[in-house]
């Protein structure tokens, strides 16, 4: 597993425009943790993705190694779905942006965003999204179930 999270990071290295993390980096600590801070999983490679292109770069390149990956979002999956021992974590943590159509009463939310950011753009507009009540819950676990 070791080397095959070294292997997507040497695909990924030269064209990610996020943040590569491997185990003893900077960073990297306190990017595998989840809020169930009893599943403490180590990932071979944390990959905090700057925007849909990277997300697309770092499925493609884990799905051609053939190695175990994860999504994380808000990080709240009670049993670790959001992160995985030595495999790739795809982290959304930096997609965040929400934009809110009034007109059309529409808002278009990036993969990683969490209700609270949700809630603070659709509200100045006068919208709800209704969901939970807890802001740092990821807005797209809650709605893939
Ligand atoms: C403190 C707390 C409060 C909560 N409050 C509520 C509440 O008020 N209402 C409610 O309905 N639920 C609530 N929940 C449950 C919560 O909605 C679910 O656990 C939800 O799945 C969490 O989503 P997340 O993005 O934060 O978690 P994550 O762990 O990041 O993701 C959950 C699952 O979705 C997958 N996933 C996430 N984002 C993507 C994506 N963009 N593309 C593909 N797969 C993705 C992950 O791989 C994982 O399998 C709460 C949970 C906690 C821990």
């Amino acid at each position: 597993m070791v080397e095959a999270s070294e292997e997507v990071y040497s695909s990924l290295q030269r064209r990610f425009k996020g943040d590569l993390l491997r185990p003893g980096e900077s960073g990297y600590e306190d990017a595998r943790i989840i809020w169930n801070g009893m599943v403490a999983r180590r990932p071979g490679l944390i990959a905090r993705c700057a925007d849909v292109v990277d997300v697309q770069n770092a499925v493609r390149a884990g799905s051609e190694i053939g190695i175990l990956a994860a999504v994380r979002c808000g990080g709240h999956s009670l049993s670790g779905f959001s992160t995985c021992d030595g495999g790739i974590v795809i982290d959304l943590s930096r997609m965040r942006q929400v934009t809110v159509d009034p007109e059309a009463c529409h808002a278009m939310i990036a993969g990683g965003c969490l209700l609270g950011s949700i809630d603070t753009a659709t509200q100045k507009a006068g919208l709800v999204f209704p969901s939970g009540v807890v802001s740092h819950t990821g807005a797209s676990g809650l709605i893939l179930g």
